[in-house]
This record gives C-alpha cells, sequence and structure tokens, in this order.
C-alpha cells in the first residue's frame, strides 16, 4: 500500500493546548469542554480533509500520511519507520519541486524555510524545477506542494508528480516533518520497538483512530536510536477522545515530544544514511615528452548516488590544457589548483574526469580532494589508492558531506612497462611511512 502522511497543524494546536504539563493544571470542567472540542474539531478536519481533494482515491492515515486505496505496484509495505529498499528513494538524492500557484504568500514562505533547512543536510538537495538546469531533460518524479486543509505527504518517492499538502495554518516545521515523509522517513512512534520507550493509551483513543498508532510491519528499517525529539514523533495529544494523553513517553516527560520545529540530529543522521552513497576515488598521472594527462576516477558502490560532487585538483607548476569528462564543468586554473564539478554520480558506476596539461608534470605534486553532498556511507573502502583520505568537514560523521583526498602517482611515461615499477616505488614508500609513523607513535606513547 502506498501512502501519503498528514500532519495537520491543527493536530499540533490541539497537542499543545492538552500537553502534559498544562492538561495538569485544568479542571475537570475544562478537560471536559476541550475533550469535547477536540472531538468535534477533529470530526470537522477529517470531513473538511476529505472534501478538501477529490479523495476517491486517496486517503489518509496516521493523520497526515496520504495512502491510496489501490494496492501499490511493487506491493512492498512502506509503513514502517523509513522505506526498506531504495526503490522509493529519490534518486541521486535530488527532490525536484513545484510550487502551486494559487499557494498563498505565507505558506511559499514557509515552504521556502523548510526547504532550505532540509538542504544543509548531507544526501538529499531539493531543487526547484524553475532553476532545473535547461540542458537537463524534465524529471519525471517530483512533488508539487499546494492547498489542502492539513499538511500531507505521501511516504517515499511515487513515480509521476506526487502532492504535498500545504494548510494555510502549517508551519516551517510541520511542512519539514511533511518533507520527512517525502524523504522517506515514517513516524517515530510506529517504530517496532516502540513499546520500550512509549505506552499507547489505546482507551484514550477513539476506537476508528487507532490504526494510527500501529507498529510498522515487521522488514521495516529502523535507523538509529529511538529518537523522542524527532520531528517524526507525534504529541502526547494527537487523536484524544477525551484530552488524555495518547503517548505517555517512558524515559522523558511529554513535553519532549511532538516538536515542530526543525528536524532532530537523529533525524538528519536517519536521511543521511539513507541516501548515503559509497564513494571511492582513483588519481592517475601520465606523462611523456609531449605533455601530461590526470585522470580522476570517481566510483559509487551503492545503489544509492550521489549529487553535488566537487574536486579540487593540484597540477603543480604545469598548465592546463583543456578538461574532460561527461557530465563534468571545470573552472579555469588558478594558480596551482583545477576545480571541476559534477552535479550527479549514480548508484553503481564510475566517472572519469581528465585533465590534459602542458609539459611534464611532477607527479608527486598532483592531488586531489573530492567533496560530495552525499555522505559516504562506507569508508572502509575509499583506499582505492596510496594516501587517499576521507577529511570530514564536521566532527559528526553521517549527516555531513563526504570529502575524499588523495595524493596519487601511477604511472610514468603513459607506458604499462612503468605501472609496477611505480607501485612498487610506492610501496616502498608506504611501508617506509608507516614504519616512521609506528616509531613515533612509540615515542608518543612511551
Ligand atoms: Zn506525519
Amino acid at each position: 500500500m502506498s501512502q501519503l502522511c498528514a500532519d495537520s497543524q491543527l493536530f499540533q494546536v490541539l497537542s499543545l493546548r492538552l500537553s502534559a504539563s498544562q492538561t495538569r493544571r485544568l479542571s475537570h470542567l475544562r478537560l471536559l469542554v476541550n475533550s469535547l472540542l477536540l472531538g468535534s474539531v477533529l470530526t470537522t478536519m477529517a470531513s473538511t480533509m476529505a472534501q478538501a481533494k477529490d479523495l476517491t482515491e486517496l486517503r489518509l492515515i496516521e493523520g497526515d500520511i496520504i495512502t491510496s486505496s489501490k494496492p501499490s505496484v511493487s506491493g512492498i509495505a512502506t509503513r514502517s519507520i523509513s522505506l526498506s529498499g531504495a526503490s522509493q528513494l529519490w534518486v541521486d538524492g535530488i527532490v525536484p519541486y513545484g510550487i502551486d500557484p494559487e499557494l498563498p504568500k505565507g505558506s511559499v514562505t514557509a515552504v521556502a524555510a523548510a526547504v532550505e533547512h532540509w538542504n544543509k543536510v548531507g544526501g538529499v538537495t531539493l531543487v526547484s524545477l524553475d532553476d532545473w538546469p535547461s540542458g537537463q531533460e524534465q524529471p519525471r518524479d517530483s512533488i508539487l506542494f499546494q492547498p489542502g486543509s492539513g499538511c500531507a505527504s505521501w511516504v517515499g518517492r511515487l513515480g509521476g508528480q506526487q502532492e504535498v499538502w500545504v494548510a494555510d495554518n502549517c508551519t516551517s516545521g510541520s511542512i519539514m516533518h511533511e518533507i520527512g515523509h517525502v524523504l522517506g522517513l515514517e513516524h517515530e512512534h510506529t517504530r517496532p520497538d516502540r513499546d520500550q520507550y512509549i505506552t499507547i493509551n489505546w482507551d484514550n483513543i477513539a476506537e476508528d483512530k487507532r490504526h494510527n498508532f500501529d507498529v510498522a510491519p515487521a522488514g521495516s528499517r529502523i535507523l538509529g536510536d529511538y529518537d523522542y525529539e524527532s520531528i517524526m514523533h507525534y504529541g502526547p495529544s494527537n487523536f484524544s477522545v477525551n484530552g488524555k494523553e495518547t503517548i505517555t513517553p517512558l524515559l522523558v516527560s511529554a513535553d519532549v515530544i511532538g516538536q515542530r520545529i526543525v528536524p532532530s540530529r537523529g533525524d538528519l543522521d536517519s536521511v543521511a544514511q539513507l541516501y548515503a552513497a559509497d564513494l571511492s576515488i582513483v588519481t592517475q598521472v601520465y606523462s611523456d615528452a609531449q605533455g601530461s594527462e590526470v585522470t580522476v576516477h570517481i566510483s559509487n558502490e551503492l545503489a544509492q548516488g550521489a549529487n553535488t560532487i566537487d574536486v579540487d585538483v593540484q597540477i603543480g607548476a604545469t598548465q592546463l590544457i583543456q578538461s574532460a569528462g561527461t557530465g563534468w564543468d571545470c573552472g579555469v586554473q588558478v594558480e596551482s589548483q583545477v576545480s571541476c564539478s559534477l552535479s550527479r554520480l549514480a548508484g553503481s558506476s564510475s566517472s572519469k574526469l581528465t585533465l590534459t596539461l602542458k609539459g611534464v608534470v611532477d607527479a608527486r605534486q598532483v592531488t586531489a580532494v573530492v567533496r560530495s553532498k552525499t555522505p559516504d556511507g562506507d569508508t572502509q573502502n575509499n583506499e582505492d589508492n596510496f594516501d587517499t583520505a576521507i577529511e570530514p568537514t564536521q566532527a559528526s560523521a553521517l549527516a555531513d558531506p563526504a570529502t575524499l583526498t588523495t595524493t596519487t602517482t601511477v604511472s610514468y611515461g603513459g607506458a604499462a612497462f612503468w605501472l609496477w615499477p611505480g607501485l612498487l616505488l610506492l610501496l616502498f614508500q608506504r611501508l617506509t611511512g608507516e614504519r616512521i609513523y609506528g616509531q613515533a607513535r612509540d615515542r608518543i606513547e612511551s
């Protein structure tokens, strides 16, 4: 079953109104009034949401997940903490989006803020269809932010254009929640291990709303630790029939859950983990009397593609004659550096950048630093070459972009004859280097 997930701002208002600390202060009379109000508002909201769109084939579950009454083509259950496979993730982490001209200005501003926030995260990039590169074919799959009676979204990539509902009262935080669904995140409280962290108070939930609290099916993918602060977590009183808590957290106070301000660190890490690629790099240098050639090969060994890849190549005292490589775009040489970019690198593929240089280059001066907005999911296999290393730009790992560095000399004279002696020489240098490092470490430890 395909799904669209909705998180009505109205629910949040009600949730805030009936948050645990406030609920304790309410008199019995106010509780009763609130209960009646809540019940009536939820009923009204459900009916207005149903009227808002042609819902002959659509329905909402868990308050804000849009689902189709049709069985999914793949037959894959998508109701999980995140999607279980890569097939419903966004290709190369690029999410093309459009904005319905009917969307009010305030909502457009809220959407822009939500998009900007998610775009800081490694792995995913939301690109406006208005900014789509003119040379590139229009994307087949995209999302459209459009007016709706609530905030709601499908979970993951459906294929084609899919809707994200933005009601007038949806804040940038609740739109961030919906984008979380777009990227493939499910509600945190549906995790299969949730009973260790929360209690569902079934008696406080209307019978026809209890399905919103079902545990995700077996096989769903759990990412990281249970995250009370997730922007994908329900508040303590969502779908309450009597004003009492529907979710009671076991390890934190109730006011921690249900925030709709920004994605938590756990949310960012989960998305970065979902969209991680597996990058590695090899640089080769060929020189002869006619000139030199530097090639940079970047490979991605995972099915998930990467986006926004930049390479800085140091070419020493030589001069760049030309650059070549499918999809590569290089700037002019600045001092000894040539900077090139590749907008995306598909899953299970590689790309080659070739720089033609004037004169003989000193191969020891050639280095390449590769950065990708997409995190490198496996840092153990980057050493396709000597001296290849990862340089994280920030201390924490997965939500940050990948940076790979290589300083490589593989062959001289452009002939295979020189390849193996060159490798042996480098191996010797490497072993020597390690021994020196080992001695230095011994000294430090003693
Ligand atoms: Zn939701």
